[in-house]
């Protein structure tokens, strides 16, 4: 009856669903253990009527033209340029660390020697990473590196990752690079903002199509089975239309190597009946407190109606798998990795069943590169059939 049945209706999945139906023309259904569709991008009003985001601050960001059209089929923008800024001993700084941070940090004559020698090392407008930046033979280049490490991102990594920003990988780190520019935006993509109605909105309108069924609340491992031999059960009888999972790989497996590990959060949120907690969408603790960062929701959804503000407090914590608690970030090592592998290597069973998403393939996406693979995987499978 179904083409396909896709697991999770996060972005991955209800862009996979989507493609298929539309352009496949392919009976899709879609099951989602959360008794909501949009996986961690949902957002709704909480009791005070607040726009806030459930699993933490999303912005879209993205310079990729085809993922930015693909999605304004289901959505208006409320664009902005986003900015952040860190709480270092009570100053609040641009972050990333950029030429206007250094003017801030540094007495004037100091800051416009080290600005000179920072063009001249890497040119205006790059983007360095800091662990680059420590590894530069110039001693004023490096007092800036070490500035930067430590009250930028020690702390801020250690709370995040339990480990120091050499123990992780570069890649993490390096998704927030020093930029040698006055630029005080958080990303330098071409369009920045989010869903002018909220991210939910976005979803419901992008799986509201008549090949797309949805069903909430239903843990695949309730409907599916996975035999050793090959076979797939779905509601007891064996099914052999396209499956596409985005959950976590080592759950469809029951964790039969062990668990991969991942880092989780905690989202505590507050209310207070004043109209301005913060000033900013996003402050980061990069020197002080167990949580890592305040988000200030009315500041990043741009919402005037609501009565009083929101905050959430994130405090990071080793995933454990335990009932209620979220794996939400891959962590990446050769270790891991190859723990992954072997996971996959136990999907190869079964001719039809695909991995996609940040928990299904164990990595770090945004939301634009998530799309852009969906969107590609979805013409893969659809060239397939043809
Ligand atoms: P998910 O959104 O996690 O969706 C997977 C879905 O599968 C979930 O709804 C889950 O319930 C469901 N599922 C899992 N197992 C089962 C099962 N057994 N049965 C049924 N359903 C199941 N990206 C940005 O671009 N900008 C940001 O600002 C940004 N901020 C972020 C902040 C945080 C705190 C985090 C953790 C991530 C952030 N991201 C951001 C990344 C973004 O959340 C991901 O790129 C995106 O959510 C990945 O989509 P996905 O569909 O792979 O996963
Ligand atoms: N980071 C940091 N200090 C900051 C911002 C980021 O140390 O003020 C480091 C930290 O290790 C973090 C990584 O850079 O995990 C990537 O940051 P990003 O904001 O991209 O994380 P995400 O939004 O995905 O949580």
């Amino acid at each position: 009856m179904y083409n396909t049945i896709i697991i999770g209706a996060g972005i991955a999945g209800s862009v996979m669903a989507r493609k298929l139906a539309e352009e496949g023309g392919e009976q899709v259904l879609v099951l989602e253990r959360r008794d909501h569709i949009a996986g961690n991008c949902y957002d709704k009003a909480d009791e005070y009527g607040v726009l806030i985001h459930e699993y933490g601050p999303h912005i879209f960001h993205t310079g990729i033209e085809e993922v930015r059209e693909y999605l304004s089929r289901f959505t208006d923008w409320y664009d902005f340029g986003h900015e952040v800024v860190a709480n270092v001993h009570g100053r609040l700084i641009p972050i990333p660390f950029n030429l206007n941070t250094l003017h801030m940090v540094y007495e004037k004559e100091q800051a416009d020697r080290l600005e000179k020698k920072l063009i001249e090392a890497y040119g205006e407008g790059s983007r360095v990473p800091i662990m680059k930046l420590r590894e530069n033979e110039d001693a004023d280049i490096r007092q800036i590196a070490e500035y930067v490490y430590e009250n930028v991102f020690l702390k801020y990594t250690m709370k995040q990752w339990g480990q120091t920003p050499e123990e992780i990988s570069p890649e993490v780190t390096g998704r927030v690079p020093v930029l040698i520019s006055r630029d005080n935006r958080y990303f330098q993509d071409k369009y920045q903002g989010v869903p002018l109605y909220g991210f939910t909105p976005m979803f419901e309108r992008m799986l509201d199509h008549p090949g797309i069924e949805v069903q909430t609340g239903t843990d695949c491992k309730d409907r599916l089975s996975f035999s050793a031999d090959g076979t797939v059960l779905f509601d007891g009888e064996p099914y052999t239309g396209r499956i596409v999972y985005t959950g976590a790989i080592d759950e469809l497996f029951d964790c039969v190597y062990g668990r991969l590990p991942y880092r989780s959060l905690n989202f505590v949120f507050e209310h207070y009946e004043q109209d301005d907690f913060q000033g900013h969408s996003v402050v980061n603790y990069t020197v002080s407190e167990d949580y890592t960062r305040i988000t200030e929701f009315k500041h990043l959804t741009g919402q005037k109606d609501a009565k009083g503000t929101t905050i959430v407090k994130e405090y990071p914590f080793a995933y454990t798998g335990a009932d209620g608690e979220i794996p939400y970030y891959a962590i990446l090592n050769d270790k891991n990795q190859a723990l992954y592998e072997k996971y996959k290597a136990l999907t190869k069973r079964y001719g039809n069943l695909y991995l996609l998403g940040r928990l299904a393939e164990y990595k770090y996406y945004n939301i634009d590169a998530m799309t852009k693979h969906a969107l590609e995987l979805a013409d893969e499978l659809m060239a397939k059939r043809a």
